[in-house]
């Protein structure tokens, strides 16, 4: 199991964060994306979705 992947709240995609071109803050950590109209949905309702993720800095 590694810890260093991230998961996309809008599809719930699993990924490596360097693979994660689209991110977006929330609060004091990081939310990424797989795709730009995964961003652009989080963006527009950020509370929908959870935090399933938090990375450090
Ligand atoms: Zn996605």
């Amino acid at each position: 199991m590694t810890t260093d992947e991230v998961v996309d709240p809008v599809c719930g995609e699993v990924f490596p964060p360097h693979l994660a071109v689209f991110s977006s803050m929330k609060g004091d950590h990081k939310v990424f994306f797989c795709s730009s109209t995964c961003k652009d949905t989080y963006d527009a309702a950020p509370d929908k979705y959870p935090d399933l993720k938090s990375t450090d800095a």
